[in-house]
């Protein structure tokens, strides 16, 4: 089709936010070492207005925590949905809703980020992982999408997909770093715990 000048005017793009249209929710994070984060997460047999109820609920909850991506077992749901919004804080949001989502192609070239994760609170550490990968995937109107993502993206869908198969990024360490982590995370809870 030709781009006519002016014909967008006849064809204005309606854009009602989900946000706008159902009240959302912050929900409790779950912490490492709770079971429900190592339990592999069943797939959506429909993408129905709890699963949208879900999806927003997590992002109000990734929003408010803050982080850049948040998978439905961290929020004790054990179900393959995740949310992610990689803009920074000087940028609108954009935010990714999946509903199962799967790798169906990883580069071999690989990357390193230092990862952190709302279930591991306040630990960091670097992990490498293929740089891009492509990923498919149900959109919450439950249409199959199909994105490339390179970089940081790549990075947050890997580590969001690990959650629905019950692995942490500490799982990718060496088990003397993860123990490091898991022990200063203990330490640090006894400390919060202390009178
Ligand atoms: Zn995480």
């Amino acid at each position: 089709m030709l781009d006519v000048p002016g014909r967008r005017a006849y064809f204005p793009k309606v854009s009602v936010s989900i946000e706008r249209l159902c009240p959302m929710a912050v929900l409790p994070i779950l912490v490492t070492p709770d079971p429900i984060l190592k339990q592999k997460a069943v797939p959506i047999a429909c993408v129905d207005q709890r699963i949208v109820t879900l999806l927003n609920d997590m992002l109000e909850t990734m929003y408010a925590a803050p982080g850049i991506g948040l998978a439905a077992p961290q929020v004790g749901v054990s179900e393959r949905v995740i949310v992610l919004d990689i803009a920074k804080a000087d940028q609108p949001r954009a935010p990714l809703r999946m509903v199962n989502p799967q790798i169906i192609w990883a580069s071999d070239e690989r990357n390193t980020y230092e990862e952190g994760c709302l279930s591991v609170p306040e630990q960091y550490a670097k992990v490498v992982r293929p740089k891009q990968v492509r990923v498919r995937y149900l959109d919450e109107t439950g249409t199959e999408q199909d994105i490339a993502a390179d970089g940081l993206l790549a990075t947050v869908i890997q580590h969001e997909l690990d959650h629905l198969d019950g692995t942490l990024f500490i799982d990718h360490l060496s088990s003397l770093k993860r123990h490091m982590i898991l022990r200063r995370l203990g330490k640090s809870r006894k400390d919060a715990a202390a009178p």
